[in-house]
């Protein structure tokens, strides 16, 4: 629950919030792509924090 493709995560540093629907356009992430399906070198577009520095927003 709350963990599927479709969860959405905040960056713990700057807020910045990863959404599956929108992907990522800075780092080119298709829109549609799972949190846990972004590449292992991917870090906060907004502040490069590493994908372990994000956690998991409860959706409604
Ligand atoms: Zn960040």
């Amino acid at each position: 629950m709350g963990s599927g493709p479709t969860a959405r995560l905040e960056c713990k540093v700057c807020w910045y919030v990863y959404d599956p629907a929108a992907g990522d356009p800075v780092w080119q992430i298709e829109p549609g792509t799972a949190f846990e399906d972004l590449p292992p070198h991917w870090t906060c577009p907004n502040c490069a924090t590493e994908k372990s520095g994000f956690l998991l927003l409860d959706d409604d």
